[in-house]
């Protein structure tokens, strides 16, 4: 088994990184270089506009190049759930925010040529218990009537169909998809670059100060100076940026991916080939891959910590619910365990705006594959002066209480959620 990203391992590396210390004068400089990063910085070098990218590690080193290769559409609460929390305008122009994102994807993958297994797959939410179809029914009747028709129920007969396991029912979303994280993240990077931005990898930003509206960055290759800054670091945020640490959770979230599956095994597990997620407060997510491996994932434990020693304890409860699901799969090779740290807001809602001089998106909570190009491109418009459409625009973000970066809480969070999963 690898412990290292299927998308990281199955993608050629990028080489368009810039040589040389870290110096000169830019119009923008962006912190991080996964989508949300490289999206605003090629929407920008596309204007006209001298931008750089200021990576610690690699491009797609973080989430973007670690997570599940779902582009889902739908928010990460229920539609009726949002509505009550944020009134029915904004959460019905969040939705679409996230419509829009996959269209955006979709636009920017044909313009600039990348071959990254794009496909519109659509997204079944599967009922874990029979309850849970209650609520996804209540909820589906009106997501449906007011915000998207592009969603069908399926029953559990429907379902032998598309996936075959217990599961008590079924929204489909027919709008969402999947591709190939990797590839994409590195065709996004190399059409920065085609476009006019400069990337810096291994160039950590480790202090930064404006005086009289000039940013210097200070980094680990040199420094540099701007006119604006994008932060879009997620939940790699360092303590350096610390008004955004005290409002991004960073939780792993860890992820296993099987031997490829022959024909006839697909057909006996996930005829559908859709992108799938459970019920459950602590699920799972899973999909196929390109090469048919189930790349199945879920928090399984509650830590904040994604390394190999942490990885390896995940993957073997990850290897237990996928063998709970899929009792077909039982004892299947496992060849690749990974994690990554997802950029969780204490509400679940994303966050994009201009904050102590510093642009920024980021708490995506889990919907970022897709969230993360549309709002970056965002950001860059609203540099360039364009009209904002962030259907966030003006939400308070107050910070955690308590939280300074380490979420020290997680584990009773994890106690929490489980509880609830035993008794709902
Ligand atoms: C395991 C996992 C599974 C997921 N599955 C899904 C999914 O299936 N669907 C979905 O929609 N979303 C999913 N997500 C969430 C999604 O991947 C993220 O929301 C999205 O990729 C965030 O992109 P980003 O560009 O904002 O941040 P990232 O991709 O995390 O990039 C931030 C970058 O900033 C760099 N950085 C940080 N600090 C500094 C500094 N001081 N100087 C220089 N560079 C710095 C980091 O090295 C990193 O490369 C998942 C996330 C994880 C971890």
């Amino acid at each position: 088994m690898k412990f290292v990203s299927y998308w990281h391992d199955t993608a050629p590396a990028f080489a368009g990184g810039a040589e040389g210390p870290v110096s000169g004068h830019f119009d923008v400089a962006v912190i991080g270089a996964g989508f949300t990063g490289l999206a605003a910085a090629r929407q920008l070098a596309r204007a006209g506009v001298k931008v750089v990218i200021l990576e610690a590690e690699c491009v797609g080193f973080g989430a973007s190049g670690r997570n599940g290769g779902h582009l889902n559409n739908g928010l990460a609460h229920s539609y009726l759930g949002a509505k009550a929390e944020l009134g029915k305008e904004r959460a019905i122009a969040l939705y679409h925010a996230l419509d829009d994102s996959i269209d955006t994807i979709e636009k920017l993958i044909a313009e600039e040529g990348i071959d990254c297994y794009f496909r519109r797959s659509g997204k079944l939410k599967l009922a874990s218990k029979p309850k849970h179809f209650e609520a996804i029914v209540r909820n589906f009747e009106a997501l449906n009537k007011e915000c998207d028709p592009d969603t069908a129920l399926l029953s559990p007969e429907d379902l032998s169909q598309e996936v075959v396991s217990s599961f008590h029912g079924a929204m489909l979303s027919k709008k969402s998809a999947m591709m190939h994280m990797g590839r994409y993240v590195v065709g996004l990077a190399e059409a920065a670059v085609r476009h006019g931005a400069t990337i810096f990898e291994g160039a950590a930003v480790t202090e930064h100060h404006e005086t009289n509206g000039v940013h210097t960055l200070q980094t680990t290759r040199g420094s540099l100076t701007a006119a604006n800054v994008i932060v879009a670091t997620g939940a790699y945020t360092t303590k350096n940026f610390a008004w955004f640490r005290r409002r991004i959770i960073a939780v792993g979230s860890f992820l296993i991916a099987t031997r490829a599956l022959n024909e006839a095994e697909v057909q006996a597990v996930m005829p559908g080939n859709r992108t799938c997620v459970n019920t459950m407060n602590i699920g799972n997510y899973w999909r196929l891959s390109p090469d048919n491996r189930l790349i199945f994932g879920g928090r399984a434990r509650f830590s904040a910590t994604s390394d190999q020693r942490s990885d390896e304890k995940s993957g073997a409860i990850l290897r237990e619910s996928l063998e709970r699901i899929f009792p077909q799969l039982k004892g299947i090779e496992i060849d690749y365990c990974w994690g990554g740290l997802v950029d969780m807001t204490a509400d679940r809602y994303p966050r994009a705006g201009f904050q102590d001089g510093l642009w920024y998106a980021m708490g995506y909570s889990g919907h970022g594959a897709q969230l993360s190009t549309h709002l970056g491109m965002m950001v860059a418009d609203a540099i360039l002066g364009r009209a904002d459409r962030n259907p966030m625009q003006n939400y308070p973000w107050p910070a955690v209480p308590g939280h300074f970066g380490k979420p020290w809480f997680l584990p009773l969070v994890g106690m929490f959620y489980k509880a609830k999963d035993m008794l709902e």
